[in-house]
This record gives C-alpha cells, structure tokens and sequence, in this order.
C-alpha cells in the first residue's frame, strides 16, 4: 500500500492520477467507510435514490479503465471544539491501512496538520450560511466551519473529479455541497447511503466508546426514527408530529441521557421543514454517557 505522506509526494501521485475520486475519512474505519470506498470503486454517481445528485460530469481521460481512487485519514483539528475529543479520537493507521488494501484501493493519504493548515493559518471559506450554526452547528459551535475548512483544502489540493461522503452526517452532506457550489469546486459529490449494524445501529467510529450494553440500547435511535417514518407512511405530513412522535418513542425507551435534537430539515439546504411535501430529513441525535449519536432518515 503507497503511502502519502507530504504535499510533493501529493502532486508526484496527482501527476500521474488527475482528477480522482476522493473519500476523506478520519481514520478508525468500519464498514460505512469502505462502503464510500467500494461505491468509489464501482463508479457509483446515483447512490441513493432518495438524494438526488447532480448529473453526471462528462468522461474525464482514463476514466474508462477506471477512476484512481484516493482515500486520506486525516483527524482534523479544527472541527473539535476545546471540550471535544480530538487528543482521544480512536487511531489505528496500521489497521486501516490493512483494511483498506483487503478493499483493493491505493494510495492513502495521510497528512500532517502543516499540509493542511500551513503556518496555522486558516482558508478562505465564505461565511457559511445559517443553517449550518444550527443542531449540529449549535452544539458543536465551529464544527462545520472546521470541516468546510479541511474539505476547502482538500479539494483545492487534490481537486477530484468525485467526492464520496455518508448520508450518516447528513447536516455536513449539505454543507458539502454548499460549498462545492458557492467556491465552485469541479466536484461531484455522491452520498452514500447509512451503512449500520445489524441491531439497526448506524456505524461510527465512536461507537467504539460505548460499552456493551450502551451499544444495545444505542439501536433504540433508528427504531424511534422508524417510528417517525411509519407515521409520515401512514399519512401524516405535520413535521411537528412526527418530531413528537419520535420524541416519544425516546422518551419512553428512557435509555439515553439526552436528546439532543429531533428535527425535520430540507435535504438541499437544510431548511425548516413544516409540512412534508417533498423527500425531508428526519435527523436526530441523542447522548449515551458521554458518546453523542447521530442518525436520520429520508421521509417523504
Ligand atoms: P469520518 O471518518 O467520521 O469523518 O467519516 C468519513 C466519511 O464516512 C463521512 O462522509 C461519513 O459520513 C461517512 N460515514 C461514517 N459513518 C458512516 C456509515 N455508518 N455509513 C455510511 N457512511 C458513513
């Protein structure tokens, strides 16, 4: 497996590989990751169905024989709040890597904080848009500018022809998109459906956190978003009725030591969503001790 460690041996690699499709993870991979590496691997543009994506870029040369894929692991500071766990977000390079080559793709990239934020400076980001400092954004104050920042550079860098990311953080799809769009990256960028376990709970690296039986109860946020969807299948469209009823559905479990949110939000720009006329996001996210778990569905 090529390593890549530094910006000159970026470029070296990008010479002989222009326009790759590009999955940017943060290491401490699972399944959900290398499904992104799998769809990179097929090709995929129109993953899922339910999220829309833009129409397919025109053939780039060599794109017939098949797309050079480039996957970085990269835990990128500035997405952490001072409170968060960046020092002990889990790490295992030598484990990804091995995972990664049974998937068949190479190279890894594996900056070092310089590459990206030379000199500690930041990137020219646009101010993101309101949206973004609400739920996640209002719990995580920063956090997207963090990873607008990261993605900025990354695709200044590397500017890939493809960009593959999870429907998992849904709010940061749209983010992504937004800012392909508004500093007009030549980007496509597919969303990969929720890759999760068989209890029904969604992957995540810090899923790692949780003990046993926190795990067990942890699958209780899909069932409570599965009751959210039941409702909108038998009819209801009031999004505040539906946000209550997963609510209940939580609360009544009782196994979570917060709710952080439960919402309904437009799938291109994260907007309220009142009355469900059209393919929404019932997002959600709730605390389990100390680990925060996110998920959401497609209604609509
Ligand atoms: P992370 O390493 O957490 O930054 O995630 C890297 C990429 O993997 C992001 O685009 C995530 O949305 C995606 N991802 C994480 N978990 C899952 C999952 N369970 N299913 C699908 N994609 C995922």
């Amino acid at each position: 497996m090529k390593r890549i460690h530094n910006l000159q041996e970026l470029s070296w690699w990008l010479a002989e590989n222009p326009r790759p499709a590009f999955v940017p993870t943060m290491g401490a991979l699972h399944d959900g990751h290398l499904s992104l590496v799998n769809a990179a691997k097929e090709n995929l543009h129109s993953v899922s169905p339910l999220i829309p994506n833009p129409p397919r870029s025109p053939l780039v040369r060599g794109e017939e024989k098949g797309r050079p894929i480039l996957v970085s692991i990269f835990v990128n500071p500035t997405q952490f709040g001072p409170n968060e766990d960046f020092a002990s977000y889990p790490r295992d390079i030598e484990g990804d890597i091995a995972k990664l080559a049974a998937c068949g793709v190479d190279p890894v990239f594996l900056p070092e904080q310089q590459h990206i934020y030379p000199h500690d400076r930041l990137h020219p980001v646009p101010e993101l848009p309101k949206a973004f400092s609400e739920l996640e954004g209002a719990i995580r104050p920063g956090h997207f500018d963090g990873v607008a920042q990261v993605l900025f550079r990354f695709f200044q860098l590397i500017r890939p022809q493809v960009a593959y990311f999870g429907q998992k953080d849904f709010q940061q799809t749209v983010l992504v998109k937004w800012l392909v769009r508004t500093c007009k990256f030549d980007t496509e960028v597919i969303v990969c459906p929720i890759v999760r376990e068989t209890s029904g709970l969604a992957m995540s690296s810090r899923n790692a956190y949780l003990s046993d039986e926190q795990r067990q109860n942890a699958a209780t946020l899909f069932a409570a978003l599965q009751k959210g969807k039941r409702l909108y299948e038998v009819g209801e469209r009031d999004a505040k009725n539906i946000i209550r009823g997963v609510q209940d559905f939580l609360q009544t479990a009782a196994v979570f030591d917060e709710i952080d949110y439960v919402d309904v939000r437009g799938i291109d720009f994260f907007e309220n969503v009142h009355w469900i006329a059209k393919p929404s996001a019932l997002v959600a996210a709730v605390r389990v001790g100390k680990t925060r778990l996110l998920d959401n569905v497609i209604v609509g």
